[in-house]
């Protein structure tokens, strides 16, 4: 018998990038990390630029493998890079 969280497993790898707002996603244990909008087992981690650690706009459901582009202006008090330079 599979559980529910291998069977989202990288479902959602080749689906296009979804915009979210940081803001309206359900809270996972802290201020930055969020339960998946798509498969609602997965978290969204947040991810830092290795240079100068700041957050970027860019995540990944660590379980569905769902690209987001969070489209909010700043996430728990830290601003994001500007929308127009996000890829
Ligand atoms: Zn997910």
């Amino acid at each position: 018998m599979s559980t529910l969280v291998e069977e989202v497993t990288g479902k959602n790898l080749d689906m296009p990038r979804m915009d979210v707002l940081h803001s309206d996603l359900v809270r996972f244990d802290g201020r930055y990390k969020s339960e998946c909008p798509v498969c609602k087992v997965g978290v969204l981690c947040m991810t830092r630029t290795r240079k100068d650690y700041r957050l970027l706009r860019e995540d990944r459901c660590g379980a569905c493998g769902q690209a987001f582009r969070y489209v909010d202006d700043s996430i728990a008090g830290e601003s994001l890079p500007p929308l127009s330079e996000a890829r």
